[in-house]
């Protein structure tokens, strides 16, 4: 993951923000594999939200094992995407939904309780990087201020690439160009990108 590049996220074989119908997602999480590869994809990750049900049963070479996690940091809702963890790392276990509504409704996402440097550190510990999703949607009036604290806790990366004026129509602080700016101002982060597919076919 670590040597892709702008030119991968932008020419359309590199998807590394997916969701199938394990959390609020409409395709199949083995068909969106399957369509990938037909479509040539070199690399995906299916990210759902707060579960890993999905890369439990199913495997594949281009496939990163990947979750969305639900949290709040201080005052702000954040998306913390984890990649290439082991499922099955004990440390992580305990931020993984309890129940289907963890993982599908929305409203009841807003009341999770994870402790995002406690997060962080365990998707470490289960050989995973931690990517702040979609960085332009958050209500925090300082952005900048806002990585840079979660730089401290050991974020890996920043999600750059992403489709805003399709998805999160809500108001929103700040735009594609500051996430990029921000991005390239802390070259120790990953800059990342996926398409946050909702849909039925992948
Ligand atoms: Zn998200
Ligand atoms: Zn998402």
């Amino acid at each position: 993951m670590r040597n892709l590049t702008e030119e991968d996220f932008k020419s359309g074989k590199v998807d590394l923000h997916i969701h199938s119908a394990y959390s609020d997602g409409k395709a199949d999480f083995k068909e969106i594999i399957g369509n990938a590869k037909a479509k040539g994809y070199k690399l995906i990750s299916i990210t759902d939200h707060n579960t890993v049900e999905g890369h439990k049963l199913y495997k594949d070479n281009i496939l990163i094992p990947g979750v969305e996690f639900d949290c709040w940091y201080g005052y702000v809702f954040i998306h913390l995407l984890a990649y290439g963890i082991d499922i099955n790392s004990p440390a992580l276990q305990p931020f993984f939904a309890k129940n289907e509504a963890e993982t599908k409704d929305e409203f009841t996402r807003l009341f999770a309780r994870r402790n995002v440097p406690k997060l962080i550190k365990a998707i470490h510990e289960a050989g995973g990087l931690a990517v702040l999703a979609h960085p332009a949607c958050y209500w925090a009036f300082n952005l900048e201020g806002l990585v840079k604290k979660l730089i401290s806790c050991g974020l890996d990366g920043i999600e750059v690439y992403y489709p805003y004026p399709r998805f999160r129509k809500i108001v929103k602080f700040h735009s594609s160009k500051d996430v990029k700016r921000i991005a390239d101002k802390y070259p120790q982060l990953l800059q990342t990108g996926g398409t946050d597919f909702h849909g039925e076919k992948f």
